[in-house]
């Protein structure tokens, strides 16, 4: 069996510091590997459970290992409140998906892992206030952390934030093939395609010590977008049309699920995965989870033989306004339609992938196929049924277009009073397209307040049963690891009143 070049260098960092041990034992190389190098996450907070999360690394690891995982009160794990064994199985990528039951709510909570005589990093999570609570939440939005456009530095400003809740949007890991000369390297010689590829893209982002004090730092709640699988995919069909698409599918919402504090429960079954859910803050907010990829109606006026999105002219594609086409699915828009018909909590929050606020390039309309301004129709459904069941305050959250992006949601173009309002994220990453491309645009879209293309970052959020307060955190350059960060603008929404205000 022969040692790769990080097993050695391990292994020499451990022979030097070792003394009264050779540093030829056999034994001592299994314990040398750090089994705990992806770090550790939570997510998927309720207000009884919480997911646990780690996966063991090593090319030595036998089918099954027992991994303890233990939940306490304090840091120093005198007070532990649970502790469990869970089989990490190679089925599943080594992946622990613990999920402790029957625990407080709106408690802090400090959990750790050991397996194999070695114990992980101690992570801090929290569970979610109680039915009919009306606690203050401090959340953000993230999404698009490609690789190779810069280092995760946003993460490690958004730790130092502490909030409650990290709600991703999508774009966790990019499938691309490395391009040579950028700031650093997807690992690997070609694009992700396969259940080994895709392992390796996600053990490759986990690696970083940023990404993993985030997740160390708070809970998350977790959509995908399509880089998790291939760029503009929709359900069964990517940009370049393969036919074994849903085998790919199927490896990628694999490793997914792998990679991410997700319950038991939410397995994928090959190349199906229920990932829309909701997600309750005592009487506070309800985050209602969508996926906007794997039930979607192709894009729209595709090229002869491709698939995936363009930038079209209505004029030229009517088939975009098609009454019947469809983001969500018909049987996820039906799910979404009764959770936002409840009247039992103060906000309605829409976790979901990009842009809702139509955006057109042209006075005539011209527009991005792959966004819900591609399926106009679609979006109308959604906004009609906000006015229609009386949706309290909702507030869309997205991602996706690596912009910040604040609008007001009119149910119809014309209407004076806002129905919704939304909150698009930008990229803690991925590049987004030039300002001056943007700016033209702008007048055509009034209804959109803020729109910046060049800033990386983050949006945190202050929600309280009267106001929503957004700060766009932005880091000072994605290509530094040590970028530092500022806010670069404020919004707020008060409660029963749709629209963003300035500060
Ligand atoms: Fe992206
Ligand atoms: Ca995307």
């Amino acid at each position: 069996m022969s040692l790769t070049s990080f097993d050695r260098r391990r292994l020499l960092q451990w022979a030097a510091i070792s003394t009264g041990a050779p540093w030829f034992v056999p034994a001592a190389r299994a314990t040398d590997v750090d089994r705990f190098a992806l770090g550790i996450a939570s997510g998927s907070p309720r207000a009884d459970s919480v997911v646990l999360w780690t996966r063991l690394v090593g090319a030595d690891l036998p089918p099954r290992v027992p991994v303890q995982w233990e939940l306490a009160r304090d840091e120093a794990f005198t007070q532990v409140v649970a502790r469990g064994t869970e089989t990490a199985e190679a089925a599943w990528g080594h992946s622990v998906h613990a999920q402790p039951r029957e625990l407080a709510p709106s408690r802090s909570y400090f959990y750790r892992f050991s397996a194999l005589g070695a114990r992980s990093a101690t992570g801090r999570t929290r569970t979610a206030p109680p039915r009919g609570a009306n606690e203050s939440l401090a959340f953000a939005i993230a999404s698009c952390q490609r690789w190779d456009h810069g280092h995760f530095a946003a993460w490690r400003h958004l730790a130092d934030e502490a909030p409650d809740l990290v709600v991703f949007l999508g774009d966790y890991i990019y499938e691309y093939a490395p391009v040579a000369g950028r700031v650093r390297l997807h690992e690997g010689s070609g694009e992700a395609t396969t259940l080994a590829q895709y392992r390796a893209r996600y053990a490759q982002y986990k690696g970083d010590t940023d990404l993993q004090r985030i997740h160390a730092a708070a809970p998350w709640i977790v959509t995908w977008d399509d880089h998790e699988v291939a760029n503009d995919y929709a359900n069964d069909l990517a940009d370049a049309a393969a036919p074994d698409f849903l085998a790919r599918r199927a490896a990628a919402y694999q490793a997914w699920w792998e990679h991410m504090p997700l319950p038991p429960s939410s397995r994928p079954v090959r190349a199906n995965a229920q990932v829309f859910d909701r997600y309750d803050w005592g009487a506070l907010a309800r985050f209602h989870v969508l996926d906007d990829r794997q039930y979607r109606d192709h894009q729209a006026c595709q090229k002869p033989g491709r698939g995936g999105g363009g930038t079209v002219d209505l004029a030229a594609c009517p088939e975009l306004v098609a009454p019947k086409r469809t983001l969500l699915g018909n049987a996820q828009e039906q799910w979404l339609g009764d959770g936002l018909a409840r009247d039992d909590v103060r906000w309605n929050l829409l976790a979901q992938q990009t842009l809702m606020a139509p955006f057109t390039w042209t006075k005539e309309g011209r527009f991005w196929t792959d966004g819900w301004s591609g399926y106009p129709a679609a979006r109308e459904r959604l906004l009609d049924t906000l006015a229609e069941r009386r949706t309290a305050n909702p507030v869309v959250l997205s991602g996706d277009v690596h912009c910040n992006y604040v609008a007001d949601l009119k149910r119809r173009p014309g209407d004076a009073a806002p129905l919704a309002t939304e909150f698009c994220g930008t990229s803690i990453t991925s590049h987004g397209m030039a300002q001056a491309r943007l700016d033209p645009a702008l007048p055509l879209n009034p209804h959109i307040h803020y729109a910046r293309s060049e800033e990386r970052g983050y949006m945190s959020f202050r929600l309280n049963p009267q106001r929503l307060e957004a700060t766009l955190r932005v880091v000072s350059d994605a290509n530094d690891p040590h970028a530092t960060i500022r806010s670069a603008a404020r919004f707020s929404v008060e409660a029963g009143r749709a629209g963003a205000q300035v500060g």
